[in-house]
């Protein structure tokens, strides 16, 4: 197949495909993932151990000024307990996901957690996704044993993340962050929230061209989902408009980086029951089950009517391996599943 170059129109074109074209869309991009990362759905069990937040982002459930949360933050004992799952039920990696805090308590908490995990579990792959930190921070979560770190930019666009954010938010530093854990040798994953308010086709392109431009290993990217207790004006919010622009991104991505993990996220059931089986089928690999223990899931609700917080990790367990199943994709389990990506990019392989 010829390789196809993507211009910043072509991309907004690929977008905006509908009906039998946005099928074809899906279906190359489903075929290009089968071909270049196989058929498999890797699992992240992710853990979200704290809703502790110094952030004040204007669409976040857990924003620091939303006295409406319960906030908690759960035991080392805790944590271990839900690897200890994640172990049994042989998911291969974990997330270690929180809201943003950066005092030494923290930081000491979660290196302290990490290795402890990477001690008892030394087989289990280690993602972290708690914010903005210092280098010498990320270099010491990694150095304890995390080898993958997500943090998404929100949106490539200076201008639009600033409408999202409030003023002590640096869209300079989060963009510094991606590098610095580039630089350490972390896998490093970004995404954005498609459809957040005052956002425009055009951003979405610049995003995709932006993973492509920082030559991103990972990819999480969801719908955005109003959350009730947020300021932001949500006026604009189309739900079917924001499934089939998420499903498109996940594609157009596909199709523009081959050889990366691209996740179908938890958001993209919170708009459409199949959400994530549609994930998969618009190419994906990956798969997030939530093992956060289900007396916290309702507190670490970031958006309204977020899926499976009455559920227990046993049930996201054999809901999710019945969902992969569904399209015909493989579960695929005791395996890291890191992002082919990342080992060319490490080896100087440009092709
Ligand atoms: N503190 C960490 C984790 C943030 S929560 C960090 O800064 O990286 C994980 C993700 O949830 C965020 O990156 C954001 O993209 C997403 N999120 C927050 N509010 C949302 C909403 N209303 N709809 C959809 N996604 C949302």
């Amino acid at each position: 197949m010829e390789k196809e170059t993507f211009t910043f129109e072509r991309i907004v074109e690929l977008l905006e495909s509908k009906g039998k074209k946005q099928e074809k869309l899906h279906k190359n991009a489903a075929l290009i993932r089968d071909k270049i990362v196989s058929k498999n759905v890797y699992f992240r069990g992710i853990i979200e151990f704290s809703n502790f937040c110094k952030n004040d982002c204007f669409y976040c459930g857990i924003r620091k000024s939303n006295n409406h949360v319960k906030r908690y933050s759960i035991t080392k004992k805790e944590i271990i307990d839900c690897v200890n799952f994640c172990n049994n039920a042989n998911y291969g990696s974990i997330v270690l996901q929180s809201g943003e805090i950066r005092t030494k308590q923290f930081i000491d908490f979660v290196e302290d957690v990490v290795f402890e995990i990477k001690k008892r579990y030394p087989k289990i792959g280690i993602t972290l996704c708690v914010g903005e930190q210092d280098k010498e921070t990320y270099e010491r979560f990694f150095k304890a044993g995390a080898h993958r770190y997500l943090l998404r930019i929100e949106s490539s666009d200076q201008e639009h993340y600033e409408r999202l954010h409030p003023k002590d938010m640096s869209f300079t530093n989060r963009k510094k962050c991606l590098q610095n854990l580039k630089d350490i040798g972390y896998q490093v994953g970004t995404g954005v929230m498609i459809g957040s308010p005052f956002q425009k086709i055009e951003n979405l392109a610049k995003d995709l061209l932006f993973f492509k431009e920082i030559d991103i290993d990972m990819v999480g990217m969801g719908p955005y989902v109003p959350c009730s207790d947020a300021p932001i004006d949500n006026s604009d919010f189309n739900l079917e408009k924001n499934l089939n622009l998420s499903l498109n991104m996940i594609a157009v991505l596909r199709l523009m980086m081959p050889d990366i993990n691209i996740a179908s996220t938890t958001a993209l059931q919170a708009l459409n029951p199949l959400g994530r089986e549609l994930g998969l089928k618009a190419g994906a690999n990956v798969i997030m089950p939530i093992v956060t223990p289900t007396k916290y899931r309702k507190d670490y609700q970031l958006y309204k009517d977020k899926p499976c917080i009455e559920e227990s990790s046993e049930d996201c367990k054999n809901c999710i391996i019945k969902r992969i199943e569904s399209t015909g994709m493989i579960p695929c389990f005791g395996e890291w599943g890191d992002s082919k990506h990342f080992f060319k990019r490490k080896n100087g392989d440009i092709s």
